[in-house]
């Protein structure tokens, strides 16, 4: 590059995707930038994790072709969104023969692609075809909000919904957009990611399954772009203090003009406590998930990228999607990752037993015995994988009350539940506020050459 950067020097600490929206954005527009991450790995509770030889991913993603913010940085750090994902039209699919539904929209523009799934055979009787398409019509005749929210089940009660279509469709869908169960998840979240997804035009809805690993899908590239551009990555680095100074922030004893915090709640909240109190962060709490991987014979292989799983605890069935790599990239063939969301439950089952009954469940669902012994089994567990999205919940904005110290993270007030597209947008805000907060002052240089850094 060879622009010269702004004199103005901005710190963003995490390179989670918001931290890494952040930066791109002020790199785009002539910063320099200095980015902290903790991990050596870049990505947060989205990144690559490397072991026994194998490349995961800490969770299963799914992004929508609606997430516009992610997919326009993607594209501005140079990544082929075509080529980077698997395009998939919106769908709830279980196992072929397994009696429950199959809710696949075709690639038609809206609202055909939601008429012509919900006519065509999909395992519903009748009358559920009827409520459902009631129920849609409803939601969007509410212009997709309550007045006063509520729970998501009460919201399903109002409108109808018969014990089925709850079970197979809405609390899947539910847990995994929110993860939070629907009797404690806030209807009105529920109904802002149903806009964008049934909602509006059809290409939005689309879903979207990452080819690479998460921290080569963005993070990576992203850290390329700010390099490029005069900025720096400082890797395995934690920040352990945020001091205020009269010229700008120091972060751990180096002078910045201005701080972008984009790490979780949780950790924003002991970086920041001694200098002010915000008091929606004390507010969050948090839902897990695990994503069990299990790997088999290449030429094992389901008949959709994804399934649906019916859950039942009972059971010992704890698993709600699984996907099948194979379909993603030939390298990837057999490694199936089955996805347990709001999975607090599972939290003190052994690793090696759980693994084994998510195993028998995928046998049992999918009607292949082969599939009760993997070759390997490996679970990831996130512990603070999301917020809980409870009714009425209120998230911290990103302007605090101290002149150059913005929040950034997938918890800061937006639209969406924690979600990659919530970090980024939430990013690429904070960065925006720090440009418009500079903009017309005088740089700190001349005073950081007096600091001891
Ligand atoms: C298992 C799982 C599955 C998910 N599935 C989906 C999905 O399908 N679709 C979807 O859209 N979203 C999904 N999400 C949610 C999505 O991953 C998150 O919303 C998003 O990654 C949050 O990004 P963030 O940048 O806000 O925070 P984080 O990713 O938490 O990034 C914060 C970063 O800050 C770093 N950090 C913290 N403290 C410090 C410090 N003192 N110094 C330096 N660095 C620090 C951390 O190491 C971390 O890298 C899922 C999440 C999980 C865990």
């Amino acid at each position: 590059m060879t622009e010269l950067p702004s004199l103005h020097h901005i710190a963003v600490i995490g390179a989670g995707w918001s931290g890494c929206a952040a930066a791109t954005e002020l790199a785009s527009s002539g910063y320099r930038v200095s980015l902290f991450e903790s991990s050596r790995i870049p990505g947060g509770r989205a990144r690559r994790v490397e072991t026994d030889g194998q490349i995961l991913d800490n969770g299963q993603h799914i992004l929508l072709a609606g997430y516009r913010e992610s997919l326009r940085l993607m594209k501005k750090v140079g990544v082929d969104v075509n080529a980077a994902f698997m395009r998939l039209p919106l769908q709830i699919a279980y196992p072929p023969d397994s009696n429950d539904i199959s809710f696949v929209t075709p690639f038609l523009p809206a609202p055909f692609h939601l008429l012509i799934a919900l006519l065509r055979p999909n395992g519903l009787q009748m009358a559920d075809k009827l409520t459902l398409a009631r129920c849609i019509s409803a939601m969007r005749w509410m212009d997709w909000q309550l007045s006063e929210d509520c729970p998501v089940t009460h919201l399903l009660e109002q409108l109808g919904q018969s014990p089925r279509l709850y079970q197979l469709l809405w609390r899947p869908l539910c847990l995994s957009a929110l993860n939070t169960p629907p009797d404690e998840a806030s209807a009105n979240i529920f109904l802002r990611v149903l806009r964008d997804s049934i909602g509006g035009k059809r290409a939005d809805s689309d879903m979207l399954i990452p080819k690479t690993d998460l921290s080569a899908l963005f993070p990576e590239k992203a850290i390329h772009f700010i390099e490029a551009r005069h900025g720096q990555f400082h890797g395995g680095r934690t920040v352990r203090a945020l001091h205020k100074h009269h010229a700008g922030w120091l972060v751990d004893n180096t002078l910045f003009d201005a701080v972008i915090l984009a790490t979780s709640a949780r950790s924003a909240q002991q970086l920041i406590r001694r200098q002010a109190r915000i008091p929606e962060l004390d507010a969050f709490r948090f839902e897990s998930i695990h994503t069990c991987y299990l790997g088999y014979a290449p030429s094992v292989r389901l008949s959709r990228p994804f399934l649906a799983l019916r859950d039942n605890p009972r059971d010992n069935h704890w698993g709600q999607f699984v996907f099948d790599h194979g379909w993603l990239h030939p390298t990837r063939a057999g490694i199936f990752a089955v996805v347990i969301s709001a999975s607090s439950s599972v939290a003190d089952i052994p690793r090696k037993t759980l693994e084994s009954a998510i195993a028998q469940q995928l046998a049992k669902a999918c009607r292949m015995p082969a599939l009760a012994t993997p070759s390997w089994s490996y679970t990831l567990s996130e512990r603070d994988a999301t917020f809980f999205c409870y009714p009425g919940i209120v998230r911290p904005s990103c302007q605090t009350e101290l002149d150059g110290l913005f929040l950034a993270g997938d918890y800061v007030h937006g639209n969406y539940p924690a979600t990659l597209e919530s970090a980024v947008q939430n990013g690429v805000n904070a960065a925006k506020q720090v440009i418009w907060s500079l903009h017309g002052k005088t740089s700190a240089e001349s005073a950081r050459t007096a600091l001891p850094c």
